[in-house]
Protein backbone atom coordinates (compact mmCIF):
# COMPACT_ATOMS: atom_id res chain seq x y z
CA UNK A 1 0.00 0.00 0.00
CA UNK A 2 1.44 3.65 -0.74
CA UNK A 3 2.48 5.39 2.44
CA UNK A 4 -0.05 8.41 1.06
CA UNK A 5 -2.83 5.70 1.59
CA UNK A 6 -1.98 4.59 4.84
CA UNK A 7 -2.19 8.28 5.64
CA UNK A 8 -5.51 8.66 3.99
CA UNK A 9 -6.77 5.41 6.71
CA UNK A 10 -5.04 6.86 9.43
CA UNK A 11 -6.88 10.08 9.38
CA UNK A 12 -9.91 8.02 8.10
CA UNK A 13 -10.20 5.88 10.98
CA UNK A 14 -9.67 9.31 13.44
CA UNK A 15 -12.58 10.64 12.28
CA UNK A 16 -14.55 8.03 12.08
CA UNK A 17 -14.16 7.61 15.64
CA UNK A 18 -14.46 10.93 16.80
CA UNK A 19 -17.70 10.95 14.48
CA UNK A 20 -18.83 7.48 16.67
CA UNK A 21 -17.69 9.35 20.05
CA UNK A 22 -17.86 12.89 19.69
CA UNK A 23 -20.44 14.65 21.59
CA UNK A 24 -22.72 14.95 18.27
CA UNK A 25 -25.50 17.76 19.02
CA UNK A 26 -28.30 14.82 17.90
CA UNK A 27 -31.23 15.95 16.59
CA UNK A 28 -34.55 15.58 18.35
CA UNK A 29 -37.11 14.19 16.28
CA UNK A 30 -40.70 15.15 16.25
CA UNK A 31 -43.10 12.44 13.89
CA UNK A 32 -46.28 11.81 12.16
CA UNK A 33 -48.61 12.82 9.96
CA UNK A 34 -49.41 17.03 10.90
CA UNK A 35 -46.55 16.93 13.69
CA UNK A 36 -45.43 20.11 11.36
CA UNK A 37 -47.82 22.31 13.54
CA UNK A 38 -46.04 21.15 16.61
CA UNK A 39 -43.12 23.15 15.68
CA UNK A 40 -44.72 26.86 16.65
CA UNK A 41 -45.41 25.69 20.17
CA UNK A 42 -41.47 24.22 20.47
CA UNK A 43 -40.21 27.77 19.31
CA UNK A 44 -42.37 29.74 21.61
CA UNK A 45 -41.12 27.75 24.47
CA UNK A 46 -37.71 28.58 23.11
CA UNK A 47 -38.06 31.85 24.03
CA UNK A 48 -37.29 33.22 20.33
CA UNK A 49 -39.89 35.45 18.91
CA UNK A 50 -39.05 35.96 15.23
CA UNK A 51 -39.04 32.81 12.31
CA UNK A 52 -37.51 32.68 9.19
CA UNK A 53 -39.41 29.72 7.21
CA UNK A 54 -37.33 28.61 4.36
CA UNK A 55 -39.14 26.75 1.60
CA UNK A 56 -39.70 26.76 -2.12
CA UNK A 57 -42.20 28.76 -4.26
CA UNK A 58 -43.80 25.54 -5.26
CA UNK A 59 -44.84 24.82 -1.76
CA UNK A 60 -46.11 28.89 -1.20
CA UNK A 61 -48.58 28.25 -4.59
CA UNK A 62 -49.64 24.61 -3.38
CA UNK A 63 -50.64 26.69 -0.25
CA UNK A 64 -49.93 23.34 1.35
CA UNK A 65 -48.03 25.51 4.46
CA UNK A 66 -50.73 27.73 5.17
CA UNK A 67 -52.45 25.51 8.55
CA UNK A 68 -48.34 26.21 9.45
CA UNK A 69 -48.18 29.99 9.52
CA UNK A 70 -51.55 30.30 11.19
CA UNK A 71 -50.40 28.59 13.74
CA UNK A 72 -46.87 30.68 14.16
CA UNK A 73 -49.90 34.00 14.28
CA UNK A 74 -51.62 32.11 17.19
CA UNK A 75 -48.69 31.66 19.08
CA UNK A 76 -48.10 35.41 18.43
CA UNK A 77 -44.93 34.47 16.35
CA UNK A 78 -43.79 37.18 13.80
CA UNK A 79 -42.44 35.42 10.56
CA UNK A 80 -40.99 36.12 7.24
CA UNK A 81 -40.78 33.72 4.48
CA UNK A 82 -37.60 32.88 1.72
CA UNK A 83 -39.46 30.77 -0.51
CA UNK A 84 -36.47 31.31 -3.45
CA UNK A 85 -34.87 28.33 -3.09
CA UNK A 86 -34.10 26.11 -5.95
CA UNK A 87 -32.68 23.01 -6.38
CA UNK A 88 -28.75 23.19 -5.56
CA UNK A 89 -28.63 25.85 -4.04
CA UNK A 90 -26.46 28.51 -5.25
CA UNK A 91 -23.62 30.65 -2.78
CA UNK A 92 -26.10 33.73 -4.34
CA UNK A 93 -28.94 32.39 -3.15
CA UNK A 94 -27.91 31.36 0.04
CA UNK A 95 -26.25 35.58 0.36
CA UNK A 96 -29.88 36.29 0.04
CA UNK A 97 -31.58 34.36 2.66
CA UNK A 98 -28.57 35.74 4.80
CA UNK A 99 -29.69 39.63 3.71
CA UNK A 100 -33.28 38.48 4.52
CA UNK A 101 -32.72 37.08 7.85
CA UNK A 102 -30.48 39.76 9.05
CA UNK A 103 -32.78 42.50 7.57
CA UNK A 104 -35.77 40.93 9.88
CA UNK A 105 -33.83 40.18 12.63
CA UNK A 106 -34.48 36.42 12.81
CA UNK A 107 -33.58 33.98 15.76
CA UNK A 108 -34.95 30.85 14.16
CA UNK A 109 -34.79 28.65 11.28
CA UNK A 110 -37.17 26.65 9.82
CA UNK A 111 -36.40 25.00 6.84
CA UNK A 112 -39.66 22.96 5.18
CA UNK A 113 -38.57 21.96 1.86
CA UNK A 114 -36.04 18.89 0.34
CA UNK A 115 -32.21 18.67 1.05
CA UNK A 116 -32.12 22.25 -1.28
CA UNK A 117 -33.77 24.00 1.30
CA UNK A 118 -32.36 22.23 4.26
CA UNK A 119 -29.06 22.95 3.09
CA UNK A 120 -29.30 26.22 2.15
CA UNK A 121 -30.88 27.18 5.94
CA UNK A 122 -27.85 25.59 7.28
CA UNK A 123 -25.62 27.74 5.00
CA UNK A 124 -27.27 30.63 5.83
CA UNK A 125 -26.91 29.30 9.73
CA UNK A 126 -23.30 29.05 9.03
CA UNK A 127 -23.14 32.41 7.84
CA UNK A 128 -24.97 34.10 10.48
CA UNK A 129 -22.79 32.34 13.11
CA UNK A 130 -19.39 33.23 11.28
CA UNK A 131 -20.15 36.57 9.88
CA UNK A 132 -16.35 37.06 8.68
CA UNK A 133 -16.36 33.84 6.52
CA UNK A 134 -17.60 33.25 3.52
CA UNK A 135 -19.23 30.36 2.12
CA UNK A 136 -15.98 29.09 0.59
CA UNK A 137 -13.88 29.70 3.51
CA UNK A 138 -16.53 27.40 5.22
CA UNK A 139 -16.29 24.64 2.79
CA UNK A 140 -14.52 20.95 4.26
CA UNK A 141 -14.37 19.69 7.76
CA UNK A 142 -14.86 21.78 10.68
CA UNK A 143 -14.83 25.07 9.72
CA UNK A 144 -17.96 26.67 11.15
CA UNK A 145 -17.25 25.54 14.89
CA UNK A 146 -20.02 27.92 16.29
CA UNK A 147 -23.64 27.18 17.44
CA UNK A 148 -26.01 28.18 14.33
CA UNK A 149 -29.47 29.25 15.09
CA UNK A 150 -32.11 26.81 16.20
CA UNK A 151 -33.21 25.03 12.48
CA UNK A 152 -35.99 23.16 12.69
CA UNK A 153 -35.77 20.68 9.36
CA UNK A 154 -38.57 19.54 7.81
CA UNK A 155 -37.76 17.22 5.02
CA UNK A 156 -40.70 17.48 2.27
CA UNK A 157 -38.40 14.49 0.24
CA UNK A 158 -37.34 11.20 1.09
CA UNK A 159 -34.00 11.38 0.24
CA UNK A 160 -31.14 13.22 1.55
CA UNK A 161 -31.25 12.99 5.57
CA UNK A 162 -30.45 16.67 5.24
CA UNK A 163 -32.03 16.79 8.50
CA UNK A 164 -29.96 14.43 10.09
CA UNK A 165 -26.52 15.06 8.90
CA UNK A 166 -23.70 17.81 9.70
CA UNK A 167 -23.30 18.96 6.13
CA UNK A 168 -24.74 21.24 3.95
CA UNK A 169 -23.92 21.01 -0.21
CA UNK A 170 -23.55 24.36 -1.90
CA UNK A 171 -22.71 24.99 -5.67
CA UNK A 172 -20.82 27.86 -6.38
CA UNK A 173 -22.94 30.30 -8.49
CA UNK A 174 -20.40 30.80 -10.89
CA UNK A 175 -18.42 27.83 -11.41
CA UNK A 176 -21.25 25.25 -10.79
CA UNK A 177 -18.93 23.70 -8.42
CA UNK A 178 -20.54 21.84 -5.79
CA UNK A 179 -18.78 21.88 -2.15
CA UNK A 180 -19.48 20.67 1.46
CA UNK A 181 -19.53 22.29 4.48
CA UNK A 182 -19.11 19.85 7.32
CA UNK A 183 -19.30 20.81 11.07
CA UNK A 184 -21.13 18.89 13.72
CA UNK A 185 -23.12 22.34 14.67
CA UNK A 186 -24.93 22.31 11.82
CA UNK A 187 -26.71 19.21 12.52
CA UNK A 188 -30.88 20.59 13.43
CA UNK A 189 -32.10 21.19 16.35
CA UNK A 190 -35.18 19.20 15.53
CA UNK A 191 -35.43 16.76 12.53
CA UNK A 192 -39.36 16.96 12.17
CA UNK A 193 -41.05 13.86 10.07
CA UNK A 194 -44.14 14.58 8.94
CA UNK A 195 -45.50 12.22 6.20
CA UNK A 196 -47.92 14.33 5.06
CA UNK A 197 -45.69 17.21 3.15
CA UNK A 198 -44.40 14.36 1.02
CA UNK A 199 -47.82 13.13 -0.51
CA UNK A 200 -47.98 15.63 -3.09
CA UNK A 201 -43.94 14.68 -4.28
CA UNK A 202 -44.19 13.67 -8.11
CA UNK A 203 -43.41 9.99 -8.95
CA UNK A 204 -40.21 11.03 -10.61
CA UNK A 205 -38.96 12.91 -7.87
CA UNK A 206 -39.48 9.88 -5.43
CA UNK A 207 -37.78 8.33 -7.41
CA UNK A 208 -34.70 10.16 -7.48
CA UNK A 209 -34.83 10.76 -3.97
CA UNK A 210 -35.28 7.16 -2.88
CA UNK A 211 -32.85 6.20 -4.83
CA UNK A 212 -30.44 8.75 -2.78
CA UNK A 213 -31.36 7.73 0.79
CA UNK A 214 -30.50 3.76 -0.82
CA UNK A 215 -27.16 5.32 -2.05
CA UNK A 216 -26.02 6.88 1.47
CA UNK A 217 -27.28 3.67 3.42
CA UNK A 218 -25.10 1.28 1.16
CA UNK A 219 -22.12 3.77 0.91
CA UNK A 220 -22.07 4.09 4.84
CA UNK A 221 -22.80 0.33 5.34
CA UNK A 222 -19.75 -0.65 2.88
CA UNK A 223 -17.36 2.38 4.06
CA UNK A 224 -14.42 1.20 6.15
CA UNK A 225 -14.82 2.08 9.87
CA UNK A 226 -18.54 1.21 9.97
CA UNK A 227 -19.56 1.50 13.48
CA UNK A 228 -22.62 -0.26 15.48
CA UNK A 229 -25.08 2.78 14.70
CA UNK A 230 -23.95 3.23 11.53
CA UNK A 231 -24.36 -0.30 10.60
CA UNK A 232 -27.72 -0.41 12.31
CA UNK A 233 -29.55 2.52 10.40
CA UNK A 234 -27.74 1.33 7.08
CA UNK A 235 -29.21 -2.06 7.44
CA UNK A 236 -32.73 -0.22 8.43
CA UNK A 237 -32.65 1.64 5.41
CA UNK A 238 -32.06 -1.04 2.91
CA UNK A 239 -34.65 -2.86 3.93
CA UNK A 240 -37.20 -0.17 4.47
CA UNK A 241 -36.48 1.00 0.91
CA UNK A 242 -36.39 -2.19 -0.72
CA UNK A 243 -40.10 -2.66 0.80
CA UNK A 244 -41.53 0.59 0.12
CA UNK A 245 -39.83 2.81 -2.59
CA UNK A 246 -41.65 1.00 -5.65
CA UNK A 247 -44.86 1.40 -3.32
CA UNK A 248 -44.49 5.33 -2.84
CA UNK A 249 -43.51 5.26 -6.34
CA UNK A 250 -46.60 4.32 -7.54
CA UNK A 251 -49.17 5.41 -5.19
CA UNK A 252 -48.27 9.11 -3.79
CA UNK A 253 -50.72 8.97 -1.14
CA UNK A 254 -49.82 5.59 -0.04
CA UNK A 255 -49.33 6.92 3.90
CA UNK A 256 -47.42 3.72 4.77
CA UNK A 257 -45.17 3.53 1.98
CA UNK A 258 -44.40 7.17 2.36
CA UNK A 259 -44.23 7.49 6.27
CA UNK A 260 -41.30 4.47 5.71
CA UNK A 261 -39.53 6.05 3.34
CA UNK A 262 -39.12 9.57 5.44
CA UNK A 263 -38.23 7.20 7.93
CA UNK A 264 -35.34 4.84 6.22
CA UNK A 265 -34.20 8.51 4.44
CA UNK A 266 -33.42 9.58 8.32
CA UNK A 267 -32.31 6.63 9.27
CA UNK A 268 -29.71 6.66 6.16
CA UNK A 269 -28.84 10.54 7.27
CA UNK A 270 -27.89 9.09 10.60
CA UNK A 271 -25.44 5.98 8.89
CA UNK A 272 -23.85 9.11 6.53
CA UNK A 273 -23.69 11.57 9.42
CA UNK A 274 -21.60 8.43 11.61
CA UNK A 275 -20.27 6.83 8.46
CA UNK A 276 -19.79 9.59 5.64
CA UNK A 277 -20.27 8.79 1.99
CA UNK A 278 -18.64 8.03 -0.80
CA UNK A 279 -17.14 8.01 -3.97
CA UNK A 280 -21.16 7.80 -5.59
CA UNK A 281 -21.36 10.88 -4.62
CA UNK A 282 -17.64 12.69 -5.41
CA UNK A 283 -18.51 11.68 -9.16
CA UNK A 284 -22.44 12.88 -8.73
CA UNK A 285 -21.47 16.18 -7.19
CA UNK A 286 -19.20 17.00 -10.24
CA UNK A 287 -21.97 15.63 -12.63
CA UNK A 288 -24.88 17.60 -10.61
CA UNK A 289 -22.43 20.90 -10.64
CA UNK A 290 -21.40 20.57 -14.20
CA UNK A 291 -24.93 19.67 -15.98
CA UNK A 292 -27.64 20.10 -13.76
CA UNK A 293 -28.71 16.71 -13.35
CA UNK A 294 -30.51 15.99 -10.42
CA UNK A 295 -28.68 14.61 -7.21
CA UNK A 296 -30.53 11.51 -6.91
CA UNK A 297 -31.30 10.52 -10.83
CA UNK A 298 -27.01 10.82 -10.51
CA UNK A 299 -26.36 8.63 -7.32
CA UNK A 300 -28.79 6.11 -8.99
CA UNK A 301 -27.72 5.76 -12.00
CA UNK A 302 -23.82 5.74 -10.71
CA UNK A 303 -24.24 3.56 -7.86
CA UNK A 304 -24.21 -0.15 -9.39
CA UNK A 305 -20.90 0.62 -11.51
CA UNK A 306 -19.23 1.83 -8.71
CA UNK A 307 -20.06 -1.12 -6.73
CA UNK A 308 -19.34 -3.55 -9.15
CA UNK A 309 -15.60 -1.59 -9.60
CA UNK A 310 -15.00 -1.97 -5.82
CA UNK A 311 -15.07 -5.68 -6.64
CA UNK A 312 -13.91 -8.03 -3.87
CA UNK A 313 -13.33 -6.10 -1.17
CA UNK A 314 -17.30 -5.38 -0.64
CA UNK A 315 -18.61 -8.78 -1.95
CA UNK A 316 -18.90 -9.87 1.82
CA UNK A 317 -20.90 -7.24 2.77
CA UNK A 318 -23.09 -6.72 -0.54
CA UNK A 319 -24.46 -10.36 0.41
CA UNK A 320 -25.54 -9.46 3.60
CA UNK A 321 -27.34 -6.96 1.78
CA UNK A 322 -29.02 -9.29 0.26
CA UNK A 323 -29.84 -11.84 2.50
CA UNK A 324 -31.37 -8.58 4.28
CA UNK A 325 -33.93 -8.11 1.45
CA UNK A 326 -34.50 -11.67 0.40
CA UNK A 327 -31.82 -12.11 -2.88
CA UNK A 328 -31.02 -15.36 -3.41
CA UNK A 329 -27.30 -16.74 -4.06
CA UNK A 330 -25.29 -19.67 -3.74
CA UNK A 331 -22.25 -17.85 -2.34
CA UNK A 332 -21.15 -14.32 -1.22
CA UNK A 333 -20.17 -13.69 -4.88
CA UNK A 334 -23.16 -14.68 -5.95
CA UNK A 335 -25.37 -12.60 -3.90
CA UNK A 336 -23.49 -9.59 -3.97
CA UNK A 337 -23.69 -9.62 -8.03
CA UNK A 338 -27.28 -10.49 -7.13
CA UNK A 339 -27.80 -7.37 -5.52
CA UNK A 340 -26.05 -4.90 -7.65
CA UNK A 341 -28.36 -6.61 -10.59
CA UNK A 342 -31.36 -5.29 -8.42
CA UNK A 343 -30.38 -1.55 -7.92
CA UNK A 344 -30.11 -1.88 -11.85
CA UNK A 345 -33.20 -3.39 -12.12
CA UNK A 346 -34.99 -0.80 -10.00
CA UNK A 347 -33.64 2.05 -11.56
CA UNK A 348 -35.13 0.36 -14.70
CA UNK A 349 -38.67 0.05 -12.59
CA UNK A 350 -38.61 3.25 -11.35
CA UNK A 351 -38.16 4.92 -14.76
CA UNK A 352 -34.61 6.01 -14.31
CA UNK A 353 -32.39 3.94 -16.47
CA UNK A 354 -28.99 2.86 -16.11
CA UNK A 355 -27.21 5.35 -18.56
CA UNK A 356 -26.22 9.19 -18.07
CA UNK A 357 -26.58 10.87 -20.99
CA UNK A 358 -25.70 14.09 -20.17
CA UNK A 359 -21.61 13.20 -19.64
CA UNK A 360 -19.14 13.77 -22.04
CA UNK A 361 -16.27 13.08 -22.61
CA UNK A 362 -14.75 16.13 -22.83
CA UNK A 363 -15.10 16.69 -19.06
CA UNK A 364 -14.09 13.45 -17.46
CA UNK A 365 -10.87 15.39 -16.47
CA UNK A 366 -12.52 17.78 -14.69
CA UNK A 367 -15.01 15.54 -13.34
CA UNK A 368 -12.40 13.00 -12.38
CA UNK A 369 -10.47 15.71 -10.58
CA UNK A 370 -13.67 17.03 -8.94
CA UNK A 371 -13.97 13.55 -7.60
CA UNK A 372 -10.32 13.44 -6.03
CA UNK A 373 -10.75 16.63 -4.45
CA UNK A 374 -13.44 15.58 -2.73
CA UNK A 375 -13.05 11.69 -2.10
CA UNK A 376 -9.86 11.64 -1.16
CA UNK A 377 -8.47 11.81 2.02
CA UNK A 378 -12.45 12.15 3.48
CA UNK A 379 -13.87 9.58 2.61
CA UNK A 380 -13.32 6.15 3.83
CA UNK A 381 -14.16 4.07 1.04
CA UNK A 382 -13.46 0.36 0.21
CA UNK A 383 -10.96 1.09 -2.20
CA UNK A 384 -8.93 4.48 -3.10
CA UNK A 385 -9.09 5.06 -6.43
CA UNK A 386 -7.09 8.01 -8.15
CA UNK A 387 -8.58 10.23 -11.24
CA UNK A 388 -7.91 7.69 -13.53
CA UNK A 389 -10.26 4.83 -12.31
CA UNK A 390 -12.80 7.48 -12.15
CA UNK A 391 -12.05 8.39 -15.71
CA UNK A 392 -12.65 4.53 -17.12
CA UNK A 393 -15.13 4.12 -14.62
CA UNK A 394 -16.97 7.44 -16.58
CA UNK A 395 -16.52 5.86 -19.73
CA UNK A 396 -18.87 2.98 -18.22
CA UNK A 397 -21.73 5.54 -17.53
CA UNK A 398 -22.25 7.25 -20.99
P1 LIG B 1 -34.58 19.14 -3.80
O1 LIG B 1 -34.67 19.67 -2.45
O2 LIG B 1 -33.65 19.78 -4.75
O3 LIG B 1 -36.04 19.08 -4.41
C1 LIG B 1 -36.23 18.55 -5.72
C2 LIG B 1 -37.51 19.15 -6.31
O4 LIG B 1 -38.65 18.65 -5.61
C3 LIG B 1 -37.59 20.67 -6.19
O5 LIG B 1 -38.09 21.19 -7.39
C4 LIG B 1 -38.54 20.89 -5.04
O6 LIG B 1 -39.22 22.12 -5.14
C5 LIG B 1 -39.49 19.71 -5.21
N1 LIG B 1 -40.17 19.26 -3.98
C6 LIG B 1 -39.58 19.01 -2.78
N2 LIG B 1 -40.50 18.52 -1.92
C7 LIG B 1 -41.67 18.47 -2.59
C8 LIG B 1 -42.99 18.01 -2.24
N3 LIG B 1 -43.26 17.49 -1.06
N4 LIG B 1 -43.95 18.10 -3.17
C9 LIG B 1 -43.68 18.58 -4.41
N5 LIG B 1 -42.46 19.00 -4.82
C10 LIG B 1 -41.46 18.93 -3.91
O7 LIG B 1 -34.24 17.57 -3.78
P2 LIG B 1 -33.49 16.66 -2.71
O8 LIG B 1 -33.09 15.47 -3.45
O9 LIG B 1 -34.28 16.51 -1.49
O10 LIG B 1 -32.18 17.51 -2.34
C11 LIG B 1 -31.09 17.55 -3.20
C12 LIG B 1 -30.00 18.43 -2.65
O11 LIG B 1 -29.57 17.94 -1.37
C13 LIG B 1 -28.78 18.40 -3.55
O12 LIG B 1 -28.21 19.70 -3.62
C14 LIG B 1 -27.84 17.45 -2.84
O13 LIG B 1 -26.49 17.69 -3.17
C15 LIG B 1 -28.15 17.75 -1.39
N6 LIG B 1 -27.81 16.67 -0.44
C16 LIG B 1 -27.50 17.03 0.83
C17 LIG B 1 -27.18 16.07 1.78
C18 LIG B 1 -26.82 16.48 3.18
O14 LIG B 1 -26.54 15.64 4.01
N7 LIG B 1 -26.80 17.73 3.48
C19 LIG B 1 -27.21 14.72 1.44
C20 LIG B 1 -27.55 14.38 0.15
C21 LIG B 1 -27.87 15.36 -0.78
Amino acid sequence: MKLKYIWYRIRQAGFSLFMYLAPIRKEKVISGAGCLLQIPEKIKKSGKQKVLVVTTAGFMKRGSLTPFFDTLKKENLEYTVFSDVKPDPTTDCIEEAVSLYKKERCEVIVAIGGGSVIDCSKALGARIARPQKTLQQMQGLLKVLKPIPDLYAVPTTAGTGSEATAGAVITEGKSHYKFTILDLCLVPKYAVLDAQLTYALPAQITAYTGMDALTHAIEAYTNHFCFPLAKKKSLDAVKLIYENLEAAYSDGNNKEARENMLLASYYAGVAINNNFIGYVHAIAHGIGGLYGVTHGKANAIILPFVLKAYGKSIERKLSVLADLVGIRGNDEKEKAEAFIDSIIKLNEKLGIGNRLDDLQKKDFEELANRAVKEGNPTYPVPIIWEKDKFKSLMEKIV
